[in-house]
């Protein structure tokens, strides 16, 4: 099966060209960032492996993706929450929903202080050193699409949530990363870079505003909407919403914008965009 070589397509946005990397199309069930990220697990053997532990929030995408990951390879995967909603309990959607059909045991309690020998341990969000096998393989397909379609000057962008991905896309592509803090502050997102590598940063941009993670913006919900309409694509609620308005004001105001291309990097994400298209819908669309 192929978990790799996603397509790049071009896209009009605003009257801008754009480049886009499909990652949410990489496959049916094993898409976006979580996939590159999670790739080394996939590929590799695990001979005392029988379970993987992970936590977070009950709707995320890793936690889903995980869960792919250990049906594929047979193993159990006990996932730690600190808590979950009734109304997601009694009415499961999206990333929650298809995960507990893959197994997942999810317990809403402490994660355990020591695990056994068998047990692997997956940080929030796969904010990992392994992440760096799957996302160079990432780098080295934008560094042959650069070359096959004689690009030099390139800019990539991506929005971060631990930003693991940008990071390890910077360490291996020759181009400039950027990015945007979607969870927290730029001083979290560089702390979040400096527990993983010392130097050789993705360049953070500004946001015109705070945003608070998870929380509903009528500007996300126009951009989502209109990314829609212009280019047939759906991006994720959560990231490319706050991402598009970042970057789109970066490449307006750059001075050498007519000798770059412009690399938009689509993490996946859909799943999670369901309930969040419920709660936009029935937020903004009156
Ligand atoms: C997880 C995720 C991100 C954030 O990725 P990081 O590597 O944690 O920065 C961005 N977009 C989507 C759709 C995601 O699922």
């Amino acid at each position: 099966m192929n978990y790799t070589n996603s397509l790049t397509q071009q896209i009009s946005f605003n009257n801008q060209k754009y480049f886009v990397k499909r990652d949410d199309l990489l496959h049916k069930d094993f898409s976006g960032n979580k996939a590159r990220k999670f790739y080394y697990f996939l590929k590799n053997d695990f001979a005392k492996i029988k379970k993987v532990i992970s936590f977070g929030s009950a709707q995320s995408n890793a936690m889903y993706s995980l869960s792919v990951l250990c049906k594929t390879k047979g193993w159990e995967f006990d996932y730690y929450v600190d808590h979950i909603a009734s109304f997601l309990k009694e009415n499961p959607v999206g990333n929650y929903k298809y995960a507990l059909e893959n197994d997942m045991n999810i317990v809403e309690a402490e994660i355990p202080k020591s695990f056994k020998e068998d047990e692997l341990f997956i940080s929030e969000g796969g904010a990992i050193f392994e992440a760096s096998f799957g996302i160079e393989i990432l780098a080295n397909e934008i560094k042959s699409w650069a070359e096959k379609h004689q690009i030099k000057n390139l800019k990539v962008f991506l929005p971060s949530g631990t930003g693991t991905t940008a990071l390890y896309l910077q360490k291996f592509l020759p181009f400039e990363v950027l990015t945007c803090a979607c969870v927290g502050d730029e001083e979290y997102l560089k702390k979040q870079f400096l527990a993983l590598e010392k130097n050789n940063f993705p360049t953070i941009l500004k946001k015109e505003k705070k945003y608070h993670f998870g929380k509903l913006y009528k500007e996300f919900y126009e951009i989502h909407n209109e990314l829609i309409k212009q280019t047939n694509i759906e991006f994720d609620l959560l990231y490319d919403s706050l991402g598009w308005l970042c970057f789109e004001k970066y490449v307006e105001n750059f001075d050498k914008k007519d000798e770059y291309e412009f690399l938009y990097i689509h993490q996946g994400g859909l799943l999670g965009n369901i309930s969040m298209k419920e709660r936009y819908k029935h937020k903004f669309d009156k």
